[in-house]
């Protein structure tokens, strides 16, 4: 069976940003399991995915605009110290808030200077370009109840009560 919408897809991957340095993957028999076509990957990533089988090894270069997108240097912001409820921020600290959305959204802290923080909203990889090296492990089709739900189920994924 080939990738391709609404099927489950079962892979090991690597992440690096062209230096060869690995800054993600799966861990090894923890092999990362979406279904197919939702967006539940970078969009690049699953485009390129398309059409593979089990048993494929792929390399896929992927643009920061159909990866996590450019940065945006409006997301650079000066907040008051008083925004972070007596919290101890300090530059370089990273940390997941709830934007007004009920969206989580990646803080880094860039700087701090009297009762002003700087913060950047851009996401850690926006930007970059990302090389992922694939190797499909697991190809079938979703049941209906997981399309239903949007998420895969069974041994791999995620469990009901
Ligand atoms: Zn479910």
């Amino acid at each position: 069976m080939k990738i391709a919408e609404n099927t489950v897809v079962t892979l090991e991957y690597t992440l690096h940003l062209g230096d060869g340095v690995i800054i993600d993957k799966s861990e090894p028999g923890e092999p990362l399991t979406y279904i197919h076509g939702l967006g539940e990957i970078v969009e690049g990533l699953e485009n390129e995915l398309e059409g593979l089988e089990a048993g494929a090894k792929k390399q896929v270069v992927v643009k920061a605009e159909e990866g996590y997108g450019l940065r945006d240097e409006k997301a650079v912001q000066t907040l008051e110290k008083s925004a972070f409820e007596g919290q101890d921020v300090k530059p370089g600290d990273e940390f997941i808030a709830v934007d007004d959305d009920g969206e989580q959204v990646p803080v880094k802290i860039v700087k701090l200077e009297g009762d002003k923080v700087t913060v950047d909203f851009n996401h850690p990889l926006a930007g970059k370009t990302l090389h992922f090296s694939v190797d499909v492990k697991e190809v079938r089709a979703a049941t209906e109840e997981e399309l239903e739900h949007g998420h895969v189920h069974g041994p791999d994924g995620h469990h009901h009560h």
